[in-house]
């Protein structure tokens, strides 16, 4: 029922810190009610970030986040002091609508056991049967009883089907929603995508703040697009067509992203927020943020802008 990601670009951050930041996300959201917990961070404990990001691990429990922290400060298998340049981490909150709360049943849901894909997500999938259905006779084999699990498997099978290896994450978070019904906000992240984070929503709220110390002082940059040529120009210039996906102009060495449900879990950190339309697809990739709407209906839509929070 809470969806928190943290996502560091070239601002050093220990998994301590990174955890605190998550756990801290998920406490602004603990009003909305839930019945469970879970973080999904990068696994490996060396200085090499990137490497890092190859596993993912997840920490889940019922309860109360409270909970979760305890669980997490089990662990021995993760070092809190290892420090990370880039690391993208989701959080989330459960209120179970398909499943009974267990750790099994949170969130993150993952795509296999190696945790290739793992995804949170707020809402309900009314076809999960139907996926699941096809994805099982595909050999994907289900662990829990939710209907998030079949988004989670679904991505790994857009994967491992791709025609390409340059194949972005937004493309292949792009090709899932286009098969889901129901209503979500989603959060997904992959071993095979170090670094970078995905974001959609249709009828679930979702919103991104952005946190830099530099170049954010007019109060509506515009948001670029990135057209199918690769052109880079501004949004204003660009004919806004399906083909066109919109790139924040963040182009500095440092910047954190954060995506939550709700815009109390961000304004600690930020009071620069984005936020999603139903169908639109936000990909952090390389420190940038970029925007793409599905063509689901005909004509035009506007660029996505920075709004600026009033601080109470
Ligand atoms: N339908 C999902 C589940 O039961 C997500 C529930 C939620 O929004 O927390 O796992």
């Amino acid at each position: 029922c809470g969806i928190f990601a943290y996502l560091n670009y070239h601002v050093p951050r220990t998994r301590r810190e990174i955890l605190e930041i998550l756990l801290k996300g998920l406490r602004r959201l603990e009003y909305r009610g839930y019945d469970s917990a879970g973080v999904g961070i990068d696994g490996g404990n060396s200085k090499d970030w990137e490497s890092n990001a190859r596993s993912i691990q997840l920490i889940k429990q019922r309860g109360k986040v409270k909970a979760l922290d305890e669980e997490i400060h089990k662990q021995q298998d993760i070092d809190l002091d290892v420090e990370f340049d880039v690391h993208s981490g989701i959080a989330h909150t459960r209120w179970a609508t398909h499943g009974e709360p267990s750790p099994v049943n949170s969130h993150p849901q993952r795509s296999d056991k190696n945790n290739e894909f793992i995804v949170i997500h707020n809402g309900i999938i009314t076809n999960y049967k139907d996926l699941k259905k096809f994805l099982e006779s595909k050999g994907y084999e289900f662990e829990s009883e939710t209907d998030t699990e079949s988004i989670a498997k679904l991505v790994k099978y857009m994967y491992d089907n791709r025609e390409s290896d340059d194949i972005s994450f937004a493309t292949l978070v792009e090709r899932v929603t286009q098969q889901l019904e129901g209503a979500f906000a989603l959060v997904f992240k992959s071993v095979h995508y170090p670094g970078e984070v995905v974001g959609t929503r249709r009828g679930g709220p979702l919103l991104i703040g952005v946190r830099s110390d530099h170049k954010l002082s007019s109060d509506h940059i515009p948001v670029l697009y990135r057209s199918s040529t690769k052109d880079k120009k501004s949004c204003s210039t660009l004919p806004r067509t399906d083909q066109d996906t919109c790139l924040f102009p963040v182009d500095e060495k440092a910047v954190e992203y954060y995506f939550a449900s709700d815009a109390s879990a961000v304004i600690e950190h930020t009071n620069r927020v984005i936020f999603l339309e139903d169908d639109d697809v936000a990909a952090v990739m390389d420190g940038r943020l970029s925007i793409h709407r599905i063509k689901r209906t005909a004509g035009d839509y506007p660029a996505r802008a920075i709004q600026t929070l009033q601080m109470e």
